[in-house]
C-alpha cells in the first residue's frame, strides 16, 4: 500500500490536510491550533458605554475578534498576557465590555456587563 501513496492521495481518494500553515486557526490564548470552530471574543467599543479618562483614548485596545479555544482559561491567558483585569462577576462571552480602571498605568477591566452589582476586577 505504501507504494501507492503519492502526494496527498491514496487510491485516488484525496486526504484533506487538517492543519496547514495557511488555514490553521491559532488560539490567541495558548497558541495552539483550533481544530473545531473557534470561540470568538470581541471587545465592545470602549468609548460608547462608560466614561473613560482622557488618557484611555491613547491606550489601544484591540477590538478583535480574537479567536480562542472554547475554554475560558484560554481567554484568561490572553488577558493575563496583556495585563487586563477580568470582572469576577462576568463570564467569558463573545462580546466583552472594556472598562478603564483608575490608576497611574493604563489598565483595562473586561466584563460581559450582565450583572447589576459593581464590577469586581481582579488580575486575569
Ligand atoms: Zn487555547
Ligand atoms: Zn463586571
Amino acid at each position: 500500500m505504501a507504494k501507492t501513496f503519492r502526494g496527498g492521495g491514496i487510491m485516488g481518494i484525496r486526504i484533506p490536510t487538517v492543519f496547514s500553515d495557511t488555514d490553521a486557526i491559532r488560539c490567541a490564548g495558548c497558541g495552539e491550533s483550533i481544530a473545531v470552530t473557534p470561540f470568538r471574543v470581541s471587545i465592545m467599543d470602549a468609548f460608547s458605554v462608560e466614561t473613560p479618562p482622557s488618557w484611555a483614548s491613547s491606550a489601544p485596545l484591540n477590538p478583535g475578534p480574537h479567536q480562542f479555544h472554547a475554554d475560558p482559561a484560554c481567554f484568561r491567558a490572553w488577558a493575563r498576557a496583556r495585563g487586563h483585569y477580568l470582572c469576577r462577576l462576568s463570564a467569558v462571552r463573545e462580546l466583552m465590555r472594556p472598562v478603564a480602571l483608575p490608576g497611574e498605568a493604563v489598565r483595562w477591566g473586561l466584563c460581559d456587563g450582565e450583572h447589576r452589582a459593581a464590577h469586581e476586577f481582579v488580575p486575569a
